[in-house]
């Protein structure tokens, strides 16, 4: 059988871009997290929305579990073929179709890599850019958008995948569906005013389709970037200095970040301020407004802004950031997880407080980084933890710290972003019965025959 699936591939995609080869399927089986490894039977990767078109309907024919992959860097083992099957592996189709500048957007094959959007732009459009999360420039566009992704642009505009303007889709029964403006006009403009059906895809781990195009909304970039660094120790004073810093709305991106090492940031949390301008001028009267926001916190002691040296100014500066894998790799080894916790900006005291807790008790260190999201409606909490990849133990300490962070944040009151399949069991358990019901009948609906992504939100009806 397995044998005829293999014809069945190469004859739609070509031999080149198929293989059952047990090394090149290694590469498949796991992602740079912790997640327990698990192999396919089969990677494929198709050029065409056609060729993933006919390999869904193979895979819902034959019910061959199928798995969409982008870069694979979520971390939390989301592409990691829990049953086996074919990994769809979309970095082929790496197309950029449409450049509306006028109407600022962008449309896109699912493939297509942050590195390669960025580039882009800078190249034919410098005045535009998307919203760019601190992800390695290999991440796709699109993988970003279907877990919530976060970028620069987040703190004004909200989740990354609220500036998706439009979808083309394969469901898992093979049909091609358009979402937006583009399933009825030429124009990829808009997801609304029609029903919301982009919610059917995004957040859900690719266990209801194939995103295959994408419209994305881009911004104006200003021709000038500055960033300041607040410096506090007490966390309660963070959420009052975050309330006054959007309520500027002077400021791109608002990050925060604590980490016992190195040890001159022990004991401080620092928020990242980013402002841009087209001006000096603009860039000044920015300035000017977030530290007079600041000012009674910096009259009363409480916190300052921080002096700069130029290289640790570059490294703030760079997109996506470099020096956070740096930091994260601390412990030499180059490994690294983080739970992305969702929360009110209101519980970053409980957060921190949980966070160092679940570090002393494990006997790991920690990194802490975070985005402010929308105008502090909420934000990203990440409970990072560095271990060491040669050394068994760090790995296991690292993976008991990060369950453990999972379930602080549900006790928090917030909601993990991008959970891995133990995680998504957690969150369903606490999830309110009829929410929990209702997700398990869209899929049943979608995805007849459970072949998608199987294993993530999975939800017996
Ligand atoms: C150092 C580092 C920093 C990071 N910083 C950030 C950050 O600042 N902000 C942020 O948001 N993330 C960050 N991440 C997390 C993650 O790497 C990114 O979100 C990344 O963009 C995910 O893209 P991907 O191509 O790796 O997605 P993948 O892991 O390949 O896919 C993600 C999910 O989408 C599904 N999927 C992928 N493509 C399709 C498709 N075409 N159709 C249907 N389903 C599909 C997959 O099955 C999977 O469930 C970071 C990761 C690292 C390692």
């Amino acid at each position: 059988m397995k044998d005829e699936i293999y014809k069945a591939l190469v004859e739609i995609v070509g031999e080149e871009f198929v293989s059952n080869r047990k090394e090149e399927l290694y590469i498949y089986s796991r992602d740079s997290g912790l997640s327990d490894p698990s192999f396919p039977d089969f990677v494929v990767m198709p050029k065409t929305v056609e060729e993933v078109q006919k390999i869904v309907q193979l895979a819902n024919r034959e019910k061959i579990p199928l798995v969409p992959a982008g870069a694979s860097l979520t971390l939390s083992g989301l592409t990691i073929p829990q049953r086996g099957g074919i990994v769809l592996d979309m970095r082929r189709m790496d197309r950029i179709l449409e450049l509306n500048r006028r109407g600022r957007y962008i449309v896109i094959e699912a493939g297509v890599t942050q590195g390669k959007l960025q580039s882009f732009l800078e190249e034919n459009c410098p005045d535009l850019c998307h919203s760019l999360p601190e992800a390695p420039p290999s991440a796709t566009v699109v993988g970003n958008l279907l877990i919530h992704g976060q970028g620069n642009l987040t703190q004004p505009y909200g989740f990354n995948s609220s500036m998706v303007t439009g979808l083309e889709v394969v469901l898992p029964t093979g049909q091609i569906c358009r979402i937006g403006s583009c399933s009825l006009s030429p124009y990829w403009f808009s997801i609304e005013p029609l029903p919301y059906l982009a919610g059917l895809f995004l957040g859900w781990f690719g266990t209801t389709g194939i995103v295959t195009k994408l419209g994305l909304k881009l911004f104006p970039k200003k021709k000038l970037r500055d960033v300041e660094l607040f410096v506090l120790e007490d966390p309660n004073l963070l959420v009052e200095a975050i309330y006054r810093i959007t309520h500027t709305e002077m400021a791109e991106d608002v990050t925060t970040i604590a980490q016992p090492y190195p040890l001159m940031f022990r004991g401080t949390i620092m928020i990242g301020i980013y402002i841009t301008g087209d001006t000096e001028e603009e860039l000044e009267f920015k300035r000017k407004i977030i530290w007079e926001s600041l000012g009674e916190i910096i009259k009363a002691k409480e916190g300052g802004f921080m002096a700069l040296m130029p290289e640790m100014k570059k490294g703030l500066l760079e997109k996506p950031m470099s020096s956070l894998t740096r930091t994260a790799d601390i412990l030499k080894g180059g490994g690294f997880v983080y739970c992305g916790a969702i929360i009110p900006i209101e519980k970053f005291p409980d957060a921190l407080r949980k966070l160092v807790e679940i570090a002393e008790r494990n006997g790991i260190t920690y990194a802490h980084s975070g985005r402010v999201i929308g105008r502090g409606h909420c934000m990203m909490f990440a409970f990072a933890f560095p271990f060491n990849r040669g050394d068994p133990e760090s790995m296991k300490k690292a993976k008991k710290a990060l369950h453990e962070s999972y379930a602080a944040t549900l006790e928090i009151g917030g909601v993990p972003w991008k959970p891995g399949a133990e995680e998504q069991k957690m969150i369903l358990e606490k999830m309110d019965r009829g929410t929990v019901e209702l997700i398990g009948k869209i899929k049943a609906l979608l995805d007849p025959n459970g072949i998608m992504n199987p294993g993530n939100w999975e939800v017996r009806l």
